[in-house]
């Protein structure tokens, strides 16, 4: 069996977290190795590039990763701006994955599908401790390679694995052959992009992404007679989605998008929601 010392530290996912892994198990003078399943780095991200987020840069900013680029001459963003997604992408993980130190050490194109243990059955569990990791990796162009590692750090995310809508973080009767068919959208699509004019759409959740969703399409709405949004919720009230305003933590988001109070809807209410039931053409559920 393969000595665990000498091999590398698997990441998998080339997202702010996993090149921030990277950064710092090189300066412990550890050997990372970083796959990414998409064809560059901070493919989830780039998914929603339109999108401005809610903390500073100065939140956005890992401190090993800021080190490694301040070596090589970069400039760091004013620390106060709020940047879109694709400006993380393009001003921050794209120039830490050139540095010297890294760019060889990134694998794009190259899913992990399962983590093992080299040698080790689900029967065996005799040594299984101190066996080094074994990672099935598909690349693109269908290639599989089986690669060892000391350790597996998972920043994976969460932007491809959306949570199931069932209560119990398990799919609702229909929920898989909807996705199948198209019906449900990935999470925070581009509805000014198109699509969803003319269509009624059901969003699901209650968080600030579910907000701007609906938000969102009330815009769309307004543009295209015919439109319809509908939202669900499990809450009583929909209040944890507004912005906290003055006592938010983060003042952007306690000030982005918040309602006024008139005009909230309360849908617990008796009567609130429309009397009939109706069946929405598209449902974006948001994560
Ligand atoms: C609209 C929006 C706004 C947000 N705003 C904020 C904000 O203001 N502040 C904040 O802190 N956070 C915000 N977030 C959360 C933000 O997504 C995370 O903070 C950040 O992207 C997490 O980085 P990550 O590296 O963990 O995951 P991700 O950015 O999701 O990166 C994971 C990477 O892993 C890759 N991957 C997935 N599965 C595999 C696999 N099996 N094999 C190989 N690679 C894989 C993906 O392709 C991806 O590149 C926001 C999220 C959204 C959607």
């Amino acid at each position: 069996m393969t000595s665990s010392e000498s091999l590398p530290v698997a990441v998998i996912g080339a997202g702010p977290v996993g090149l921030a892994a990277a950064a710092h198990l090189l300066e412990r003078g550890l050997e990372p190795v970083v796959f990414e399943a998409g064809p560059t780095v901070g493919a989830a991200i780039r998914q929603w590039g339109h999108i401005r987020v809610f903390s500073t840069w100065k939140y956005n900013l890992d401190a090993a990763s800021v080190r490694l680029l301040e070596r090589n001459g970069w400039e760091a963003p004013r620390p106060t701006a709020l940047p879109y997604g694709a400006q993380i992408v393009s001003e921050y993980l794209e120039p830490l994955a050139a540095t010297p130190e890294l760019k060889d050490r990134i694998r794009t194109g190259s899913r992990v599908v399962a983590v093992s243990r080299e040698g080790m059955d689900k029967g065996r569990s005799q040594g299984r401790e101190s066996a080094p990791f074994l990672l099935r990796i598909e690349h693109d162009g269908g290639t599989v390679t089986e690669v060892l590692a000391r350790a597996v750090i998972d920043t994976s995310g969460t932007w491809s694995t959306p949570a199931p809508l069932g209560s119990s973080g398990l799919a609702v009767p229909g929920e898989a052959e909807a996705r199948a068919a198209g019906l449900i959208t990935g999470p925070l699509p581009d509805v000014a992009g198109g699509g969803f004019a003319g269509r009624r759409t059901l969003v699901i959740g209650s968080g600030h992404s579910a907000a701007n969703m609906v938000l969102d399409l009330a815009r769309v709405a307004r543009a295209n007679p015919g439109t319809e949004v509908l939202w669900a919720i499990r809450a009583a009230t929909p209040a944890r989605a507004y912005g906290g305003g003055d006592t938010d933590q983060l003042p952007a988001r306690g000030q982005a998008r918040s309602p006024a109070p008139h005009r909230r809807r309360d849908w617990s209410r008796p009567g609130s929601w429309p009397a009939s039931t109706r069946h929405p053409s598209t449902c974006t559920a948001t994560p």
